[in-house]
Parts: C-alpha cells; sequence; structure tokens
C-alpha cells in the first residue's frame, strides 16, 4: 500500500513558545506511536530555523507555505526555493486558495513557484480546489482541471515528483467537510489527468484538505484516491493532529 502523507498548514499562527510547545507534544506522541505515514508540517517562514532545528532527525518533514516564483533579485520580501533549502525545506506549498484569493496568485504563478520547488529539490504541494459559487454552477472538474493544466503544462517531465491537494475552498476552515464521495470523486478526475500526462500518476499523492479533522480522516482517508491530508486547523492541536496522523497508518 501506498505510504500516506499528513501534512499540517500552520498558516499565520504560532510563536516561538507555541512552536516549541506544539513540536514537543507532537514529538513525543510520535516517538510513543511511530506513524506509518509521512508527516510534515508548513510552518511561517519566520520560524523556518526554530522548526528545522526542533524536527531535525524526526518522522516530522518541514514545509515552507509558499516560495517565490524568482530565484533571486530585487523581488522585495519574497522567499526562494533555494532559502528555503538552506532550512531543509522538504515542501512547499503553492497556490493555497488563500495565496490565490487574497494575492491574486494565477495559475501560471502557481505554476512558476512548482517549477522554481523543483529545480531547488523542494517537493510542491499544488493546491487546487473549487469556490462554493463554482461547485455550484457545476465547474468543479473544469476548475481543478484548469488549475492542475497549468502545473502538468509548465513541468513536463517533472511532474511525477509533484504532491496534489484538492482543497475545495468552501471547506476551508469553514468546518464543513466535502463528504469521502465527494472528494474521492474529484480526486479520481486528478488521477486521471495526471495519468493522461505520466506514466507514473499513481505515485503521485492526492492529498485532500478542507476541515480534516480527527472525527472524519479515517473516512476520507479510506478512499482509494486519497493519498492523505492537508490539515490547517487541527494541525494546530498537538491531540487531534496525532489523531490524524494515526488514522493515515
Ligand atoms: C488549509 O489551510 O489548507 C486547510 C485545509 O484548512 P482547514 O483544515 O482549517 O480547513
Amino acid at each position: 500500500m501506498k505510504k500516506k502523507l499528513i501534512a499540517g498548514n500552520w498558516k499565520m499562527n504560532g510563536g516561538l513558545a507555541a512552536n516549541q510547545a506544539l513540536l514537543t507534544a507532537l514529538l513525543d506522541g510520535l516517538k510513543a506511536q511511530p506513524p506509518v505515514c509521512g508527516v510534515a508540517v508548513a510552518v511561517p517562514a519566520a520560524y523556518l530555523a526554530q522548526v528545522q532545528s526542533l524536527v531535525a532527525g524526526s518522522a516530522i518533514a518541514l514545509a515552507a507555505q509558499d516560495v517565490s516564483s524568482q530565484e533571486s533579485g530585487a523581488f522585495t520580501g519574497e522567499i526562494s526555493a533555494g532559502m528555503l533549502r538552506d532550512f531543509g525545506t522538504r515542501y512547499a506549498l503553492v497556490g493555497h486558495s488563500e495565496r490565490r484569493q487574497y494575492h491574486g496568485e494565477t495559475d501560471e504563478l502557481v505554476a512558476a513557484k512548482a517549477q522554481r520547488a523543483l529545480a531547488a529539490g523542494i517537493t510542491p504541494i499544488v493546491c487546487v480546489g473549487e469556490t462554493l459559487a463554482e461547485r455550484e454552477a457545476g465547474q468543479t472538474e473544469a476548475v481543478v482541471k484548469r488549475q492542475l493544466a497549468a502545473v502538468i503544462h509548465l513541468n513536463g517531465h517533472c511532474i511525477s515528483e509533484i504532491v496534489v491537494a484538492y482543497e475545495p475552498v468552501w471547506a476551508i476552515g469553514t468546518g464543513r467537510t466535502a463528504t469521502p464521495a465527494q472528494a474521492q470523486e474529484v480526486h479520481a478526475v486528478l488521477r486521471a489527468q495526471l495519468a493522461a500526462a505520466t506514466e507514473h500518476a499513481q505515485r503521485i499523492p492526492l492529498l485532500y484538505g478542507g476541515s480534516m479533522n480527527a472525527a472524519n480522516a479515517a473516512q476520507l482517508l479510506a478512499e482509494n484516491d486519497i493519498d492523505g491530508g492537508l490539515v490547517g486547523g487541527a494541525s494546530l492541536k498537538a491531540a487531534d493532529f496525532l489523531q490524524i496522523i494515526a488514522a493515515a497508518g
């Protein structure tokens, strides 16, 4: 069976003391019950160094929440893939719906970010997902396929090295989760799209994200094409995140 991946997205939360407390609790929990799945935490860039040293040698991989589409130079405020790599960053979220919505990120920009990450040896976790209006208009499939197509098109042969996260925008931070059947339906669409682009489609992890929690994780993760979770709110509570990790076993 393919190893699942559970990635936490801390968003703009945390602080030196809170991060230490959360990671200490997580590391203790994972020591007591070693995970069968891969585990990652996407932390605010300001805390990469702190978290890198706290998770060193553990089962927890370091992830960033974004990466620049540029390699270096006069791009004030941006953080390059090479800089993330300096801190041992293994994954970078790209195209999270909050970046698309609040920062105007386009499919093309997201694809360029994914390419920069790949070039630096960082695995991009490419987020796709429809808004509620798009779902209600029957556009879910077209939207996620368009978002993924940009990445497939730009990255050509590297496509088998990415992770995809299906995150319906209406389910993020709302407490309203896609049903396992709704999520599986979209994951199957994404898998078929990947299969048309690479013979390695089966090994590309397809994560579900959107109000995943300790109570609903097992059912979502039992679906055929759901290879893990991208977890926001519930990743900030050690006990909840540990339960989700256990559900992926
Ligand atoms: C996310 O931020 O990617 C996310 C899925 O958030 P939440 O789990 O809080 O819905």
